[in-house]
């Protein structure tokens, strides 16, 4: 688990436009926060300079209390949590689980890994289909076998860029369930990228609402709910 910091973040491209215009946020310690707004108000490029795929432009970005700026992605332990299409079919749900343990310098003893990916398989109710490749698996399951990936290694919070924007409305509702669920039961720190208003009402602690790069307003779901 890991407190998230941002601390008057901008993020200007090329051209001299701010995608991300002074965002301050403090993300609790197993804290699940929304970043919601419409398409184009710089919400991913915000994700994105957290997990560190994104150049900061200035303001600071610190993690449990430590700048963390110039990071590489790697040594900031923070798991982008990707969709489907992010595992590979060719590998099993074990393999696709343990993928991020054999990466080259981590070496971990194979005994171990076996442990850990046993222990993430229990925690995702996965046991069962450790053998299975991912296309014999439900929608859900394959969101299971992702967010597996992030745990297996320990990772300090967990980032979602709109994992549901390609599902039906049906499995839409479920994953939406399966997420919160999980969350709450690992009680890791969690931002959640959506335009879905549904979404960002229904599965985090508090909202943070964007709009053309700035930071609107941050409250609970209630709060907003709430307000005239
Ligand atoms: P959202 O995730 O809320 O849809 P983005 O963070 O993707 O928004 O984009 C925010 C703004 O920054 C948009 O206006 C987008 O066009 C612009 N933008 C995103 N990436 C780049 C880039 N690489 N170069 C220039 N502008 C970009
Ligand atoms: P390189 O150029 O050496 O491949 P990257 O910055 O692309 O370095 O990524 C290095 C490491 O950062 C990856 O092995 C991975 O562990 C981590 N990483 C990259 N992208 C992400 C992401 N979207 N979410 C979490 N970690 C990532």
């Amino acid at each position: 688990m890991a407190q998230i910091t941002l601390k008057n973040i901008c993020k200007e491209y090329g051209d001299g436009f701010k995608a991300v215009n002074d965002i301050s946020l403090d993300i609790a310690d197993g804290e699940f926060m929304i970043l919601v707004g419409p398409s184009g108000c710089g919400k991913s490029t915000t994700l994105r300079m957290v997990v560190g795929l994104e150049d900061i432009t200035s303001g600071d970005l610190e993690i449990d209390g430590r700048r963390v700026n110039d990071l590489a992605p790697k040594d900031r332990n923070l798991a982008m949590v990707f969709q489907n299409y992010a595992l590979y079919p060719h590998l099993s749900v074990r393999d696709n689980i343990a993928f991020p343990l054999r990466l080259g310098h981590n070496r971990i003893p194979e005994e171990e890994v076996d442990q850990r990916v046993r222990e993430a398989a229990e925690m995702l109710e996965l046991t069962e289909h450790l053998d299975r490749r991912p296309a014999n698996l439900s929608g859900g399951q394959r969101q299971r076998v992702a967010m597996g990936r992030a745990i297996v290694r320990d990772a300090d919070a967990f980032l979602f860029d709109e994992p549901l924007s390609n599902l039906d409305a049906k499995l839409r509702g479920q994953m939406r369930t399966e997420i919160a669920r999980l969350q709450r039961r690992l009680g890791i720190t969690t931002v959640y990228v959506t335009h879905d208003q549904t979404e960002a009402m229904t599965l985090g602690d508090r909202v943070a609402v964007m709009r053309k790069g700035v930071l609107q307003q941050c409250a609970s779901p209630r709060e907003l709910y709430e307000e005239p």
